[in-house]
Order: structure tokens, then sequence, then C-alpha cells
């Protein structure tokens, strides 16, 4: 038995054998055509040309169809990147000039404009690489007549190993036969991983070099949840996993009947519980769950595989699409949280050089910077406001001023609005991010100007305890049950009782079941979740009384280590639901 861990992007565990995708070193030798045969090259790589743009056109149909338009989105990128004039030229020339072979010419300047994003020292952009090699393969598999039909023609059930895959092979991933897959290359928020989310099928990626060591049909555990293939595994572990799969879908399936009950605890103390999303099309997510509306919808994935910024229109249909799911509920909006790890190719112009992303141009901070980029959003949603219930929070508030000024430009934009007499809605709350500590410091000030809080905890933990939870050698710091993060929730809450604003978790935290009773018993009544854990918060709220959960709350806080605050938790909520404890 052998245990490797990556990076979890898409929870869940499954357990099958693995089908084993060629690592497909495309690295082709310089080769050259002779002299009088560079026409008949010339076509032959014009033809491909054609073959790939229709293919990458029938990619982007499915993505729309099955996943909404963001993720055909990804396949335009793509088009548009193939289409770039000055891309074609450089190939042909090659061809031309240089009498290279249409695969040698291909390869050569499309892994020149990858390796330049690579080297930029900019974490998104070289992941955007990635879809630079997408279409390099897809190139060499038309000129060689070849694909990776394998995908396509599944049958039974499998755990795909790959050293990537590309986004439009995952895209075309069937949830029917793929039970989960692993990468040895990737990252979180990269497009794999974001589709493998959207589709609910378990992923871990950044695995490092396995395939080697493995072949078609060994027995695979992966676990989505903990970032986690085991290859092989002893048959001690391949019972303790299959009882917990088995464990984990009869709870789904009981907790499925949870959905339309109303969520409050034993003693009748409602808690509300809306969904997270990042793209429209999760919204069903959230429907099918009972969720009481949106308490995070991050925008900022409207960026996702666009060149350019999203036009108004582009705003507005996704928001009007989220209003449509949830016409009487509240759908909070969280303005772009561009910056940090989350940069699309078209901020650029924007980008703070800042060796120190995370504390730079980031959130609000950006789109204070940028008047034009923020204010096409707000008109769209102050617009799409007329369809529902809408909120508007901004993210990464770090002061008073801040706020005031992104919410002015709110009112410049309603201004605006008025005067080209464009229907807009005039009275939508408007809250705030709290995932720093400058602001949990303030939220006393801040409670007296704002509508809403929603804690941000994944932010908080990171800024708070100075961890970048992605890099391993610190992660092991990074805790929602560190004390300190306690004392700032409590802090928050105090404050927003004080001026009788609501408060509510949307980071993580929030989505964790150990953590319920711990965030009710603090004063915290809207938790914003995962879609897919949305049952089992709502079971642990349903299993709770306030008394007891205050009981649990005033016990943490006579604790000061996370790892005892983690083991006590656990423990709790193995007595309040045995079932949701791994
Ligand atoms: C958070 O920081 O907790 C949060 C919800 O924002 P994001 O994860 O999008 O940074
Ligand atoms: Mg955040």
């Amino acid at each position: 038995m052998e245990q490797k861990r990556g990076i979890a992007v898409s929870p869940g565990v499954a357990i099958g054998s693995a089908m084993v995708l060629g690592r497909e070193d495309l690295r082709i030798p310089q080769r050259f055509v002779r002299v009088g045969s560079v026409d008949a090259e010339l076509a032959r790589f014009r033809e491909a040309f054609a073959t790939v743009c229709a293919e990458i056109s029938a990619h982007e149909k499915v993505a729309s169809e099955r996943l909404g338009k963001q993720y055909g989105a990804i396949f335009n990128a793509h088009l548009q990147l193939m289409q770039d004039a000055r891309l074609i030229a450089e190939i042909e020339e090659l061809i031309h000039k240089n009498s290279f072979s249409s695969e040698f010419a291909c390869s050569r300047v499309l892994r020149k404009y990858a390796k330049t994003l690579q080297n930029l020292g900019d974490q998104y952009l070289a992941s955007r690489a990635a879809d630079l090699f997408d279409l390099e393969k897809r190139f060499l598999r038309s000129l060689a007549g070849e694909r990776r039909e394998e995908l396509q023609q599944l049958n039974s059930p499998v755990i795909i190993l790959a050293h990537n895959l590309t986004p439009s092979e995952t895209a075309n991933l069937d949830p029917k036969f793929v039970l989960g897959f692993a990468t040895e290359a990737g990252a979180k928020g990269s497009h794999t991983a974001i589709l493998a989310g959207a589709l609910e099928i378990p992923a871990v990626v950044g695995v490092g070099d396995f395939l080697g060591d493995l072949s078609g049909g060994d027995m695979i555990i992966l676990d989505g949840n903990a970032g986690l293939m085991i290859v092989n595994p002893d048959e001690d572990t391949l019972t303790r996993y299959r009882n917990t799969a088995q464990r984990a879908e009869t709870v789904a399936n009981r907790l499925k009947l949870l959905s339309h009950l109303p969520s409050q605890m034993k003693d009748g103390v409602p808690i509300h519980i809306y969904g997270n999303i990042e793209f429209p099309t999760e919204v069903t997510h959230c429907t099918d769950r009972g969720a009481e509306g949106i308490g995070l919808y991050r925008t900022e994935f409207l960026y996702l595989g666009e060149d350019d910024d999203p036009s108004e229109e582009i705003h507005y249909e996704a928001y009007a699409r989220v209003l449509r799911a949830f016409p009487k509920l509240p759908v909070v909006i969280r303005t772009l949280d561009l910056g940090a790890e989350k940069f699309p190719a078209s901020m650029q112009k924007v980008i703070d050089e800042s060796p120190n992303p995370c504390l730079g141009l980031r959130g609000v901070r950006l789109a204070l910077a940028s008047p034009p980029l923020f204010k096409k959003q707000l008109r769209a949603v102050l617009r799409a406001a007329l369809l529902g219930d809408v909120r508007i929070m901004f993210p990464m508030v770090a002061t008073l001023r801040e706020f005031r000024q992104a919410r002015m430009m709110v009112q410049d934009v309603a201004e605006d609005l008025e005067e080209e007499k464009i229907p807009f809605r005039q009275d939508i709350p408007i809250g705030m991010m709290v995932e720093l500590p400058s602001a949990v410091q303030m939220a006393d000030h801040f409670a007296r100007e704002v509508d809403f809080f929603s804690i941000g905890t994944n932010d908080l933990i990171q800024y708070t305890l100075g961890v970048d939870r992605s890099n391993p050698a610190v992660s092991g710091l990074y805790s929602s049950g560190d004390p300190a993060l306690c004392r700032m929730i409590q802090t928050v809450v105090q404050a927003a009782e004080q001026e009788g604003i609501p408060v509510s978790v949307c980071g993580q935290m929030s989505s964790d079941p150990m953590y319920t009773p711990l965030l009710i018993g603090l004063g915290v009544r809207e938790l914003s979740v995962t879609p897919h854990l949305l049952p089992e918060i709502k079971q642990v709220v349903l299993s709770l009384t306030l008394e007891q959960a205050r009981e649990i709350a005033g016990h943490v806080q006579t604790l000061d280590m996370a790892r005892d605050v983690e083991s006590y938790l656990r423990g709790e909520l193995k007595k309040i639901a045995p079932d949701l404890v791994v």
C-alpha cells in the first residue's frame, strides 16, 4: 500500500480501479519537410487548424449546455487564443520559411508562449499556460489523426489517473463512469479544479510523479476531502474507507430528506443556512438541498476564461440567472474579489507588482482602484436587483474609509442609472466581509454603518495567524479551531448585536459540521456553506438546542490551543450527530 498526498480540489471519497492515461509526452523532435512540400504542409496545418477550432467549439457547446455559459467561456477563451492572428502567422512562417513540419512549428510557438506565461512569476498566469499546452495537444493529436479516445469510451466505473487533465477533458468527464481523478500536476483554482468541483467529482491534483509506479487496474482510494490517493490499499484501509463511503452514502440519502424541513434548532431557534456559489449553475445544487438563499456569490469567477472584462450584460445575465432561481430569498452578491491568486489575464494592467500579492491590490482595494470595472459590475447588480432580494457585499474591507468609498460608488452608479432612465432598485442592503483583523478590531464602528457582516474565516485565519494554507510548511498552523479566531468571531457578533445587524459566517469553517455548535453558541444565526454540505450542517442544527450550543462555546473559550478545541469539538459532534464523524 502506498499513500500519496496532493491538493484536495473536489470533495468526496471514491474507491475503484485505476485507469491510467498515458503521460503523452508530446515533445516532438525538430523535423523538416522538403522544400517542394511546403505548400502541402501549410494546407495540412490549416486543415488541422479548422479541425481543432471545430473541436473547441463543440467543447464550448457541451460545457455551456452541461454546466452553463461561464464554463463554456473557458473554451471560448481557447478559441480566441487559437484564432490570434499573430500566433497563426508565427506558426505559418516557421513552416513556410524554415520548412518545419506542422507538428514542430505548432509545438514550438505554443510552448514558447506557455513558457513565457510560466516564467512571469505569477501563479495565475502560470496556470493559464495549461491552456496553451491544451491547444498544443489538440494540434498534435489532430495532425497525427488521433485523439485521446479512452475517455470517451468508458463503459465501467474508474478512477482516472493522469499527468494532467485539460479543462476540456474535465468538462467532458461523465460522472456516471468517472468516480474521481488524481493528477500529478495541477493547482487549486485551476480551471480543471473548478470544473471538477462543479461536476461534484472527487479530485486530488498536484500529487507529484506517480504514473511511473502505477498501472491500469490498480485499486485506488481517492480521498477528495483530505487530498489523499491510496494505491493498492491493505485490507484494513480498504474496509475502513468502504465503511466510510457506505456510511457517507447512507447518511447523504438520509440527509436529502432534511432538505425541506425548516432549519431550526431542537428548541425552535431558527438558523438560516445559505449556499456559497462561484457559478450561476450551482444554484440548483443549493435549491435541491434546501438552501434559504445564497449567502456568498463569488462573482470574480465571471472572469474565468475571459480575455476581456465581462460586459455589463454578462454580469447582468449571471446575476439574473441566480435571482430567477431564488426570486424571493436573499442573494448576497459579493463584488469582485480579484487579486492574490485570482487574477484574470484581462486585469494585467492593474496587477499590483508586489512580491506578496496577498498583501497587495485585492478585493475592494482593487475595485476602488479601477472605477470603470467596479461601476460596470455595480450597474448590473442594481439592475438585476429588480428581480429579487439582492444584497451587496464588499470583500477585504480593511478600513472605514474603504467601505464608505465603495458605498459611495454604489450611490454614484444609482445616480447614473437614474439619469439614463434605466430601471434599477435603490434600497439594496450593503454589507461587508469581515476577513481582516483590522475589520474585527473596528467592528463596533463598522456595525454602525453597514447593513450586515459576513465573516470570511478563510482569509481571517490566514491574516490573523500569518499562514498561507497552501504552503505545506506552515499549513499545520491553519485551523478554524484556533482560540484567536474564536475571540474574533465573538467580537464581531457582539458588535453586530449591539447595532442590531445580522452576521453570518461564510468561510469554510461554516461548512464543517464540527464547528456548527460553536458558531451558534457564539451567537451566529446565519451560515453560508458549500452546497454539498448543506444537509450535514442542517442535521447538526436540527439535533442541537441553543443551551447545548452555548455550553459548548463556553467550554471552547476556556481552551487555549487549536488542537484541544478541535478534539473537544469532534467529541461533541460525535455525541450530537455520530454519523457525521469520520
Ligand atoms: C473567506 O475568506 O472566508 C471567503 C469566504 O472568501 P474567499 O474564500 O473567496 O476568499
Ligand atoms: Mg476571502
